[in-house]
């Protein structure tokens, strides 16, 4: 009996607070696993210093993104902090069918949206070691007034209330760690007898 190629890609869901380091572990973990689909979000903030459009975000107006939620464009979008952000659904909809595993970076908004459309998607939370590391981590940043860290940090206690909807809890220590985690947890979720179904069908 040979091992058939899975038909479906896994739709994989990561959130976190800001500050994590969420896109320092996905890096990492792209990196080690070139067969996933980082899902470029659309969002209307404007671009920080070093990022691309089309690299790190597809930037747009609030019209252009209303009018995408109007054309129903958008498999979730969430308002984060006064600014949109979405994920487009042809890109995702187009690689699951093709196969191809799809990462998504998102808040914990839209992660609510994703679990009620794809049930069969993976959700992992990544946390830094404690709530006294993130706040380091936010002030070693250091180019936030304390005002706005203050904010983060609320609005970090409010996304953990979130955690136990999902189905992983990662701790971002070491970076290459959190990633080994997720990529175990990937490894774990794809010798699921439902993701493996295809293999035995015949017999
Ligand atoms: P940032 O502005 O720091 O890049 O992102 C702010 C938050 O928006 C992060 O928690 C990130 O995960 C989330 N985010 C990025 N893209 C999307 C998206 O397409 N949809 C939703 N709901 N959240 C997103």
């Amino acid at each position: 009996m040979s091992v058939k190629k899975k038909t479906r890609g896994q739709l994989i869901v990561l959130s976190g607070p800001s500050g994590v380091g969420k896109s320092t572990v996905i890096s990492e973990l792209l990196g080690a696993r070139r067969d996933i689909y980082f899902s470029v979000s659309f969002t209307t903030r404007p671009p920080r210093v070093g990022e691309e459009d089309g690299v790190n975000y597809n930037f747009v107006t609030r019209e252009v993104f209303e009018e995408m939620i109007a054309g129903e464009e958008l498999l979730e979008y969430a308002e984060y902090v006064h600014n949109y952000y979405g994920t487009s659904l042809k890109v995702i909809r187009e690689k699951l069918d093709a196969g191809i595993d799809v990462l998504l970076d998102i808040e914990v908004q839209g992660a609510a949206k994703v679990r009620a459309k794809c049930p069969d998607a993976v959700f992992i939370f990544i946390v830094p070691p404690s709530f006294e590391e993130l706040s380091r981590r936010l002030h070693r940043r250091a180019t936030d007034q304390e005002e706005v860290i203050q904010g983060r940090l609320k609005k970090a206690r409010e996304e953990y209330r979130q955690i136990p909807n999902y189905d992983y809890l990662v701790v971002n220590d070491k970076v290459s760690e959190a990633a080994g985690e997720i990529m175990a947890i990937l490894v774990a979720e794809s010798c699921r007898t439902k993701n493996r179904m295809n293999i035995v069908e015949g017999v």
